[in-house]
């Protein structure tokens, strides 16, 4: 231990209390301390406990508690609490908390205003302000027409709000649809349209997604059928265009779909994903949940170009087609025609009828999901050092040099938890060695891999550039 390690621990009544390494009570709770080499305190209950199950499991180490440090500021618990109470206790725990639940929004009354859901939604998600208001709109208008159950006979039919998203990878799309079956509490079952194509035989698909949400629904039909499918990659299922072969997969996917879009009754097999004589079978009514399709379409942007340039004047067309080039938000342009052209069949679109395109995800974009959402990557660093009284701090440099990197991958949000991972990883080994540390800054150095990040000691007062970053492969490239 270093001269200054003792220095420090002699010190520390002055600011700071000795914690038990064990249990992590303070001084104050659990008494005074037994020292141990390392700088390392432990309470008498503790030692105590120790040396007791030491001598109940026989061996010099055996029985040692140490995991026990993982319990928090919890007293240990050890071998005598008997398993399976603990897990009885939690079962109940669990069934009072679903109790507990508010009642759903099945209920005009509960039914939150677009407002509200869209308030909500940016706590979590940030930017794709059009989306989400469209979205908002697009769900209480559904679950209004859901709950009072307006149908064919009346005069007034009030249409789905089948949705389709248009955005690139990383965008939030599948993000945006979690986060609303989230916030309305209605289960949520998503799938992949390119797994579609691959079966073959799309009945069995079909109704491997309703399987998904019926089990999402705890096997409850009622509550399954006002819940939301999300599916993805719904550009891969477009007919090829430009080519002479007629491309028949991608078209008899949407066909096959479009049933299930409208609404109409499935037979599906309960806790299985495909039918089965020994499986029970359950009807699922599709008229009231909420389709969302979602997809990169690549290449759109040229659909929407050229269809602008053709609609323009003649004559100037060079000029134009320059014009729509730096348009970033070329695709909030997007037409059911450019979805025609890019190769949806004309009955599955007029089955989603609001349509709506994300916006890319720009650096500032990116610095922001690091650090706004309740949610946000690095809070959730924050919270798990914490509970070892460390506090982790982030430069604002910091965050952009991350936000940068992220651009620079071009898969949106996605490559942020990537990168973050990476550097985290020694931070998070590294950080519990010491007891002493209390601080943590990222700096952007670090993460640039040219310096260090800032660390100081408890009650020292000192700072010290700590942690010099390995010359480790970057392992998010490629
Ligand atoms: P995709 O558009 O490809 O479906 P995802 O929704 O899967 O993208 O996004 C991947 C992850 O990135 C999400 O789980 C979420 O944590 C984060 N993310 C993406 N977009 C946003 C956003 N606008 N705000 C906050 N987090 C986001």
């Amino acid at each position: 231990m270093s001269e200054e390690n003792k220095n420090n621990n002699k010190n520390n009544g002055s600011e700071y209390e000795d914690v038990c390494y064990i249990c992590r009570r303070s001084e104050r709770v659990a008494g005074k301390m037994i020292h141990i080499p390392n700088n390392i305190c432990i309470c008498k209950d503790c030692m105590q406990k120790t040396f007791d199950s030491m001598e109940k499991m026989g061996g010099p180490f055996a029985g040692m508690p140490y995991m026990d440090m993982f319990t928090m500021g919890q007293p240990p618990q050890h071998a005598e609490v008997p398993k399976n109470q603990k897990l009885k206790k939690k079962k109940e725990e669990k069934k009072a908390a679903k109790n507990k639940q508010p009642e759903g929004i099945f209920d005009i009354k509960h039914l939150p205003a677009p407002h509200v859901i869209k308030g909500t939604l940016d706590e979590y998600v940030v930017g794709q302000e059009f989306a989400k208001k469209v979205m908002s709109v697009a769900v209480y208008n559904h679950y209004k027409r859901v709950l009072t159950d307006t149908g064919e006979e009346d005069d007034i039919e009030i249409e789905k709000s089948n949705m389709l998203m248009i955005g690139p990878t990383g965008s939030g799309k599948t993000y945006l649809v979690r986060t609303l079956a989230k916030i309305l509490q209605v289960p949520l079952a998503i799938t992949d349209a390119t797994s579609l194509t691959e079966a073959g035989y799309i009945g069995d698909d079909v109704e491997s997604v309703l399987s998904k949400l019926l089990a999402a629904a705890d096997n409850d039909v009622e509550k399954a059928e006002h819940g939301i499918i999300f599916i993805d990659e719904i550009d891969k299922i477009a007919k090829k265009r430009n080519t002479n072969s007629r491309d028949v997969s991608g078209e008899s996917v949407q066909q096959g779909m479009l049933k299930l879009l409208e609404g109409s009754d499935v037979e599906v097999p309960v806790g299985a994903t495909s039918k089965n004589a020994m499986v029970p079978m359950a009807t699922v009514n599709t008229r009231n949940i909420l389709f969302v399709c979602g997809g990169a379409f690549p290449e759109l942007e040229k659909v929407i170009k050229n269809r602008l340039t053709r609609s323009s004047s003649i004559g100037f067309t060079g000029q134009l087609h320059d014009e729509f080039d730096k348009d970033e938000n070329i695709l909030q342009k997007v037409t059911t025609e450019d979805l025609r052209e890019f190769g949806m069949i004309p009955e599955f679109l007029g089955r989603l009828p609001v349509v709506f395109s994300l916006q890319a995800m720009t650096e500032e974009m990116l610095a922001k999901v690091l650090t706004q959402p309740k949610n946000a990557i690095t809070k959730q660093y924050q919270k798990l050092l914490a509970l070892d009284e460390v506090d982790l701090r982030f430069d604002e440099e910091a965050i952009s040099a991350i936000a940068k990197k992220a651009v620079e991958k071009k898969t949106g949000a996605r490559a942020l938890r990537a990168i973050i991972e990476e550097f985290m990883l020694d931070i998070m080994y590294e950080i519990p060695k010491d007891d002493l540390i209390g601080r943590v800054t990222i700096t952007k150095d670090y993460i640039e891999k040219k310096g260090a990040t800032v660390i100081e000691m408890r009650g020292s007062g000192e700072a010290k550039l700590l942690m010099q970053r390995d010359e480790l492969p970057d392992k998010t490239e490629n």
